[in-house]
């Protein structure tokens, strides 16, 4: 008898809630509490040093070396006082997560002691012997050195008693090895380009900031149940499992009441986010049993993310004080929905406009159409790109599943917008959306009340919701910098190309208004295709996209050729995003990691299915062997037979499905072996792609039928209805 089984409901069941403390104060007073934020800096910071900080911060330039020592003194002063006894430079390699190494602030005081000691010079640059990070050959050993180099705009932080300093990580040549390092450049290249176009409004702006405010959904399970999961443990889901009688159909998860231990995990959590200065906001439960959601308030997009990546180690932390784990996969559980995350994003001025939100004048609302109308060409030329941004083999299982946004990008604009576009484009003279504010010198009046958004798709992998784009196809376990680096790059390409045409033709004479009108038009026309308000999950969309010459590949691994094409190489260099080289080593990352994750997936269930699976059906099936030799000794020839029919043809199954196990394990190694000899990693992740995973599915499906078979006693795995009910 399997006694984890019943020790672990038990445990799961039985457990309560895990008290929570929070201080007895508001918000407030420890609101960013562990970050040397502005406040820390004025406070710590000598006050030339802070006023040569902060400038540095706003104009995006670099300080210089004194200004950086004198920084450094103040960071370790605070670091010290509040508890920090090391420091690391964080930073995000090409895996998932985040990596840092961590250095006591000691040094020899010369005389046989220590000092607490922290220069300029570590707080700045440090150089990682990093070699074993993937670098899609950018770095052989010999040459293992890469930079860490801090991020002032982000700002440190102290988790676990470490000062971490948010760095980026390049090689010793200058190629990013990492994702802050072109995520700063493609919001730097939007910044310029966005305010190109922003001047034509409004002379006086000097930045535009991309924000980003990100919908972290999960999972949790009893820690229990978990750890009696091989596959969970080791590949982030279920390779196998049959579903639950019931799961979501009666759709009573989403936004019921959140569970006692769930809800004082939140707590805690929010109380650890808020203390790291992130702006948690809202929870809630999801759709599928066990599932959640947590959103901030948007921030700066650099900012966010680094959020978003500490908020994801955090989880992990609070849910082991809980006795949960958390599952970040895109699919931990077949037959329910996956999880995702929404990266809410919009573009706005210094002076604090938002560039996508309609506004008062017409001078705003052209320049709202302006925006928006160049998002959608940015979106529709790349959409390919955007796509390979948000793949990988973990987001393969929800994209295209019935449940998330289709594996085809299309841009939702939502009833109003489209009419307006559709007038603009049909150069309608007079667009009047409401009584008395028709259209003036040929530009559209729109009333700010009137896109409030009040039908959304929620099938859109892009769509437009208001004052913002929420780009829904981004996986939940993926670092956000990923898609936002193609999306902002993207963007900043198409405005650049905007501006030039429209500096040119103003440049010859022409109005600024009529000129900008023509050329949305023109925007308008050539990006149509990209639009689609329809059920983004039917099948006749797939063909209608593919007429419209959308991308609608399905493939993991080729849709990272996308990253290759002349028109993505073209518009990330002319971005300074991502040089050639950096494009192909990367590429070479992407399909390493896309056939690692399948091969030890592959290897996992080939265990399971050996050593956890088949020997239990044999025990049940020799139970029943068993039961018919007795039935066969007692009764009649007849009568025994009658009576052992049932359990004779379930011997017959069983024994089918252990042989079909046994011959598609055998086979799936050896496809396994087939792949792993190609040399090119493109050919090698193709190959998992093709090959091994289709025999995955098979294997799955007959132990799922055992799963329904078998003794459950027997069974050696927790099931979902085990592990998806919290209670
Ligand atoms: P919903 O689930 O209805 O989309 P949520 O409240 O869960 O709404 O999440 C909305 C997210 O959008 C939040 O993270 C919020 O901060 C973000 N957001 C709102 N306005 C903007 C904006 N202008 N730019 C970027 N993000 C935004
Ligand atoms: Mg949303």
């Amino acid at each position: 008898m399997s006694t984890f089984r019943f020790k672990s409901v038990e445990e799961a069941s039985g457990r309560k809630p895990v008290e929570v403390k929070l201080p007895d104060t508001d918000v407030r007073k420890y609101y960013a509490k562990n970050v040397f934020n502005r406040q820390k800096m004025f406070e710590y910071l000598p006050d030339a040093v802070f006023k040569e900080l902060v400038e540095a911060i706003d104009n995006k330039r670099p300080i210089n070396r004194m200004t950086a020592d004198a920084v450094a003194e103040g960071m370790r002063r605070w670091a010290i006082e509040n508890g920090a006894r090391h420091y690391t430079h964080w930073f995000h390699p090409l895996t998932d997560g985040t990596a840092e190494k961590h250095d006591s602030f000691i040094e020899h005081d010369g005389k046989g002691g220590v000092i607490e000691n922290f220069s300029g010079k570590l707080l700045v640059q440090q150089e990682p012997d990093a070699s074993s990070f993937p670098n899609g050959g950018l770095r052989n050993t010999f040459e293992a050195r890469g930079y860490s180099a801090w991020d002032i705009s982000s700002p440190a932080f102290i988790l676990n008693n470490t000062l971490c300093i948010p760095t980026i990580f390049i090689s010793y040549t200058g190629e990013s090895l990492d994702y802050k390092t072109p995520l700063l450049r493609a919001l730097n290249s939007v910044d310029k380009a966005a305010v190109r176009v922003a001047r034509y409004f409004d002379p006086e702006v000097k930045h535009v900031n991309s924000f980003l405010g990100w919908e972290q959904e999960y999972f949790l399970i009893d820690e229990a149940l978990y750890s009696a999961r091989p596959d969970l443990m080791l590949t982030g889901r279920t390779l196998m499992g049959h579903e639950s009688a019931k799961n979501q159909q009666l759709e009573d998860h989403y936004f019921g009441a959140i569970p006692k231990r769930v809800e004082a995990f939140m707590l805690e959590l929010e109380y650890e986010a808020h203390k790291l200065g992130i702006p948690i906001k809202t929870r809630h439960n999801e759709v599928a049993p066990n599932q959640f959601e947590l959103a901030p308030i948007y921030e700066e997009t650099n900012l966010a993310n680094d959020h978003n990546l500490l908020i994801m180690s955090l989880m992990s932390e609070v849910a082991s004080r809980h006795n949960f784990r958390v599952l970040l996969h895109e699919k931990p559980f077949d037959g329910v929905n996956g999880s995702g995350k929404h990266n809410n994003w919009s573009l706005g001025t210094d002076k604090g406009t938002l560039l996508f939100s309609p506004g008062k004048t017409k001078e705003q609302n052209l320049q709202f159409i302006v925006f928006v109308a160049n998002v959608m060409a940015a979106v529709h030329r790349h959409n390919a790109l955007l796509k390979a941004s948000i793949m990988s083999a973990t987001n393969a299982h929800r994209l295209g599943g019935n449940e998330a946004p289709p594996a085809i990008i299309s841009m939702f604009l939502g009833q109003q917008l489209t009419e307006i576009f559709e007038k603009l484009e049909a150069n309608e003279s007079n667009i009047n959306f409401s009584p008395g504010d028709g259209m003036d010198l040929n530009v559209a009046q729109i009333p700010a009340l009137m896109l409030d958004n009040t039908d959304r798709n929620r099938t859109s992998p892009f769509a437009f919701t208001g004052n913002r784009f929420e780009f829904r196809a981004v996986g939940s376990s993926a670092n956000c910098a990923s898609a936002m680096i193609a999306l902002n790059a993207a963007v900043a390409s198409q405005l650049n190309q905007f501006a030039d045409i429209v500096d040119k033709r103003i440049g010859d004479g022409e109005d600024l208004h009529s000129v900008i009108l023509d050329e949305v038009r023109i925007l308008l026309k050539k990006s149509r295709d990209i639009r689609f308000d329809g059920n983004g999950y039917s099948e006749d969309w797939t063909k209608e996209a593919a007429r419209r010459g959308l991308d609608t590949q399905t493939s993991a691994p080729l849709m990272f050729d996308a990253y290759l094409s002349a028109d993505s190489i073209q518009m990330f260099e002319e971005t300074g995003v991502f040089s050639k080289v950096e494009l192909y080593a990367r590429n070479e990352v992407k399909w390493e990691m896309y056939t690692k994750k399948i091969q030890i997936e592959a290897r996992v269930l080939g265990d399971l299915a050996i050593n956890h699976i088949i020997p239990a059906a044999t025990r049940y099936q020799s139970l029943l062997l068993d039961n018919v030799y007795k039935i066969k000794n007692l009764f009649p020839e007849a009568k025994a037979h009658d009576i052992a029919a049932q359990d004779m043809k379930g011997i017959e199954v069983i024994a089918h499905h252990i042989s079909e196990i046994r011959l598609l394990v055998d086979t799936l190694i050896e496809s396994r072996k087939v792949s792993n000899r190609l040399t090119s990693e493109r050919e090698k992740a193709i190959s998992y792609h093709d090959n091994v995973c289709p025999l995955m599915d098979r294997i799955r499906y007959h132990i799922d039928k055992l799963e329904l078979m078998v003794d459950n006693e027997i069974w050696p795995l927790p099931k979902y209805r085990e592990m998806l009910f919290i209670r």
